[in-house]
């Protein structure tokens, strides 16, 4: 089978491979829909989890089933189901802890494109099927069936570790497409006032459909006085940093209430470590959380995240600006991820 890979470091390009062998909890599936991921980017061109060889790209796909192990009960060729980006194996510690994105180790629950071939492949594995496929809603999509499978989640992610909570304040900084969805989230979770932090006016514009009060534009001037002069010098109650460097997190501290809490969910891709200021987090004692997290995945979390879809409660589609019809165009649409020019939010290849 053909797939879209990673050869090297900053190398990217088409490769043959044998389609893959499936055991009995698994499922083999085929692509209906990709969509290509700023993580993609920084595992391709900043190294970010290190060299990988001829390692197929890709973890945001809707599929439909080819084959299913003989132990699956709930899936059977033919379906249509939602790729959640995180497919652990659910039976370790880690995930018995509560934490399935580290299941077997730190990230390992983030199986595609980082320890076995993703989903621009021609045909795909999915470990512990019943585990992790979701059915696709009818009334939903193929596109926006894959924005479950990463965006959704994680911006959302975002907004739970804030622990958002009604009439809140809260800051994102960073509003592509992961920084949207945490502004979705922290509405749908009752965030009363919330600060987009982005300069594109596009992202701008789609921010204020999904909750955003107040824009914030990180090149017009200082975000920390920006926000400090629209509050009148209060803190805000939670900040979500979803973009931007290492440096978002200093703001944060210098923008976040005494017990507030600041939720990365940014890939932190390149540099080595981040300030935090002594003063600025309480001289040590200012109970401010600062909490790192990969999107939960999963069978349940796709479930209950395609509901929002089925039922209206979050419209998806705002994101998806390039829409491209054959799999010879996942390289462009990696590509656009890659050069985020400002009419971009999202690329959907569908197959
Ligand atoms: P985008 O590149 O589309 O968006 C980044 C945002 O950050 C944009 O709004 C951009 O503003 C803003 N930004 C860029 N530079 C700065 C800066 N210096 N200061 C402030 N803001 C800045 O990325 P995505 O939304 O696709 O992804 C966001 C991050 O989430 C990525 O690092 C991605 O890898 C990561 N991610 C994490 C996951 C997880 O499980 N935790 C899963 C999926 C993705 P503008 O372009 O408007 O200038
Ligand atoms: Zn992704």
């Amino acid at each position: 089978m053909k797939g879209f890979a990673m050869l090297g470091l900053n190398k990217v390009g088409w490769i043959e491979k044998p389609t893959p062998a499936i055991t009995a909890m698994d499922a083999l599936v085929k692509p209906l829909a990709v969509s290509p991921c700023t993580s993609d980017v920084h595992t391709v061109w900043e190294g970010a989890i290190g060299d990988r060889h001829d390692l197929i790209l890709g973890h945001e796909a809707v599929a439909e089933v080819v084959e299913v192990g003989s132990l699956v009960k709930d899936f059977k060729p033919g379906d249509k189901v939602i790729i959640p980006a995180i497919t652990p194996y659910w039976e370790t510690v880690e995930s018995q802890m509560g934490y399935h994105q580290h299941s077997g180790g730190m990230l390992l629950g983030w199986q595609f494109s980082n320890v076995r071939d993703g989903v621009f492949g021609e045909y795909f594995q999915v470990i512990q099927a019943d585990g992790n496929l979701a059915l696709l809603p009818d009334n939903v999509t193929v596109e926006e069936g894959v924005m479950l499978s990463d965006m959704v989640p994680t911006g959302f992610h975002g907004a739970d570790n804030a622990e958002v909570a009604y009439g809140e304040t809260v800051a994102v900084i960073g509003i592509g497409p992961v920084g949207l969805m945490a502004v979705a989230g922290a509405n749908l979770r009752g965030a009363a006032r919330i600060f987009a932090v982005g300069s594109r006016e596009l992202c701008q514009k789609v921010s204020k459909l999904y909750g955003a009060t107040d824009l914030i534009n990180y090149k017009k001037g200082d975000v920390v006085g920006q926000i400090k002069e629209a509050t009148h010098g209060k803190p805000v109650d939670k900040v979500i940093i979803a973009g931007g460097t290492m440096e978002a997190f200093e703001w944060a501290l210098k923008l976040v209430r005494p017990a507030g809490i600041i939720s990365n969910i940014n890939y932190l891709g390149s540099g080595e470590y981040f300030k935090v200021n002594r003063v600025d987090w309480g001289l040590g004692m200012g109970h401010i959380k600062i909490v790192g997290g990969l999107m939960p995945g999963g069978r349940k979390n796709m479930e209950y995240l395609s509901n929002l879809l089925k039922y209206k409660k979050l419209d998806v589609s705002h994101l998806l600006t390039h829409r491209f019809k054959g799999f010879g165009h996942i390289e462009e649409g990696l590509l656009l991820m890659k050069d985020k020019p400002k009419e971009l939010i999202k690329p959907v290849v569908t197959i």
